[in-house]
Order: C-alpha cells, then sequence, then structure tokens
C-alpha cells in the first residue's frame, strides 16, 4: 500500500473500499481517488446534526452486468458501538455507595434499606465510577465492532445512488447512530455505455458493411450472447443510427420489469483505398448508378486525379 491516495482511502473507509472488483488495477472504477471524494461530500456540506453521530460513507463500484441483474453484496463493516460494560459511562461499574448496593435506600436520615428507589443509582445497584476508568473502552464510552453489512443493490440502481441503512453507523452515548450511505459507482464499461435504461454503443462500420449489411455477435451485459443482423438488403447510411428495444437496461422502479433499447451509433470508416482490377471495377458500377454530368462530352478535357494524405497538404 505504498499509493498515498490508496493508503488514505483505506484509512477513511476501511478495506472494502478497495476490495471491489477483485482487486483488478482499476479498482476504482476509473475514478481517481478524488474524484471519489468530490461525489461522497459533494457541493455543498450537509447540515451537522450534534445530536447524532456522523454517517459511514461506502463507495459501492458496480459493473453494468451487476446492474443488470442486481445483486446482493456483504461489506466488513468497523463499528463503534456503545460499551456495554460500562453503560456508555466510561467509568468502572461500582457497587452504589448510597444504597450499598440494594437499589432501594429509607431516605436522608435512614440510609440503605427497604423503601423508595435509589437516587443516585436509580435502582440499578450499580454506578459508573468517576475515577476509576472502565477497562473494556478504556474511558472511551465506545467499543470497535466489526459486522457485516449486508447490502442490496437493486438491479437498475443508478449511478451516484445512495443506499441508506439508518442507524446501521457508529453509535455514542446520548446520540441518534451515524446512518451508513452506500454510493453507488457505475464502473465504465468497454463496449456499452448507459443513459439511464438505454445502452449505448459507438461503432465503426466498413464499406462492405454499409452496403451489404451487419452481421454482429458480442456479449450483451445480460450475460447472453447476442447476434446483430440488418434486413437483406438494407443499405446503411455512413452516419446512422439503429434501435432495438427491450435490449437496454431494467428500470430502478418500473413494477413491470420492462427495460431500456439498446441504441447502436455507427460511423462508417472507409479502408485505405486499395486498387481494383478492372473486372472488380466493372463488377460495381454495374451496380452503382452514374449520375450524368449533362454537359456535351466534345467540351470537356480530361484530367486524371491523383488523391493524397490531406494532411500532408499546405493549409490556405
Ligand atoms: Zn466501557
Ligand atoms: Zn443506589
Amino acid at each position: 500500500m505504498g499509493d498515498p491516495d490508496k493508503r488514505h482511502l483505506y484509512d477513511q473507509y476501511g478495506e472494502s473500499a478497495l476490495q471491489e472488483d477483485g482487486g483488478s488495477d482499476d479498482m476504482f472504477g476509473g475514478f481517481t481517488p478524488e474524484e471519489l471524494f468530490q461525489m461522497f461530500h459533494g457541493e455543498d456540506v450537509p447540515e451537522v446534526d450534534p445530536h447524532k453521530v456522523e454517517d459511514t460513507v461506502y463507495p459501492l463500484l458496480v459493473s453494468l452486468e451487476q446492474i443488470f441483474r442486481g445483486e446482493t453484496r456483504h461489506i466488513a463493516h468497523i463499528r463503534q458501538i456503545v460499551c456495554q460494560d460500562c453503560k456508555g459511562s466510561g467509568g468502572r461499574i461500582m457497587p452504589c455507595q448510597m444504597c450499598q448496593g440494594l437499589g432501594t435506600w429509607q431516605g436522608q436520615g435512614g440510609g440503605a434499606g427497604e423503601g423508595e428507589t435509589c437516587p443516585r443509582c436509580h435502582g440499578e445497584k450499580e454506578v459508573p465510577s468517576t475515577s476509576l476508568r472502565c477497562v473494556t473502552c478504556r474511558g472511551l464510552r465506545t467499543v470497535t465492532v466489526e459486522e457485516v453489512l449486508t447490502v442490496d443493490i437493486p438491479p437498475g440502481v443508478r449511478h451516484f445512488e445512495h443506499l441508506v441503512y439508518p442507524t446501521a453507523g457508529d453509535a455514542f452515548p446520548d446520540k441518534k447512530n451515524g446512518d451508513i450511505i452506500c454510493i453507488v459507482v457505475q464502473v465504465p464499461h468497454p463496449i456499452y455505455k448507459r443513459s439511464d435504461m438505454n445502452l449505448h454503443v459507438e461503432k465503426t462500420i466498413s464499406l462492405r458493411e454499409c452496403l451489404l449489411g451487419v452481421n454482429w455477435t458480442m456479449r450483451h451485459v445480460n450475460g447472453q450472447m447476442i447476434c446483430i443482423r440488418s434486413k437483406p438488403g438494407d443499405i446503411l447510411s455512413p452516419l446512422s443510427a439503429c434501435v432495438i428495444p427491450g435490449l437496454g437496461m431494467p428500470s430502478r422502479t418500473d413494477p413491470m420489469g420492462r427495460k431500456g433499447a439498446l441504441i447502436f451509433h455507427f460511423t462508417l470508416i472507409l479502408s485505405p483505398p486499395q486498387l481494383l482490377t478492372l473486372e472488380q471495377q466493372q463488377g460495381i458500377a454495374s451496380v452503382l448508378p452514374v449520375t450524368p454530368s449533362g454537359y456535351d462530352p466534345c467540351e470537356v478535357t480530361h484530367t486524371t486525379a491523383v488523391f493524397v494524405d490531406p494532411d500532408q497538404l499546405p493549409r490556405p
């Protein structure tokens, strides 16, 4: 753990912050630790409630595949709870002197014995010592425990969505427990980009695919192999798109379980020019119509154009 940024993230959010996705190189899902901090703390600092312990925030790195199906994850969570041995007082528990450990007393004159509830220990028979520290919490009033938090990531969960577990965070005597807030961080996918319920794919197509159609097989985030084909005879324009309804992401809220669309954005990329044989030229010419120039051929002087790389030309 040489990297100071990772060290810092570790200190702040514990080991689970570093253990997502099996410890790949891209452990922050393509986000820098600074970006992660920004998304946790945001632009506006939330109001601090003096009667509540500070919330615990965990980043939850999730892939599109995990978002598609939803999953349950277990996070090792280090938590402060009120020390039970001193009941959060920080002092060692001693027998109550006022009632001599009976819990009741007979009033000012009478001292210990049957009577009314002891006003010092409130009938508890014990009180925390003000001079001797509790050995369990060393006077800190809370102790550290390790718990496993079970986080349910619902299908279709949104990027930066907060999954809140109220009062599951740190405790302190006489304060309301802090919450645990898991912030969903959608890890960028190498093929698919997500916009709400839709999935987008940028795809370059060759001239051959433009004219003769496409036939691609790819793995969908639902885990299945899908094959995308254009209708026979369809010619794609150099900049076009196609929409396949139902192959997008699940909705976070739709009770019908409807899914968004898979949208392809095509760009025609012509491969480097190659010399065609006369036969190939005639073959292509036979299927592509010629636009007549409208001029008298006797008036026209012919010049052969030589095509060059435009980057090599001087700029006007
Ligand atoms: Zn204690
Ligand atoms: Zn007492």
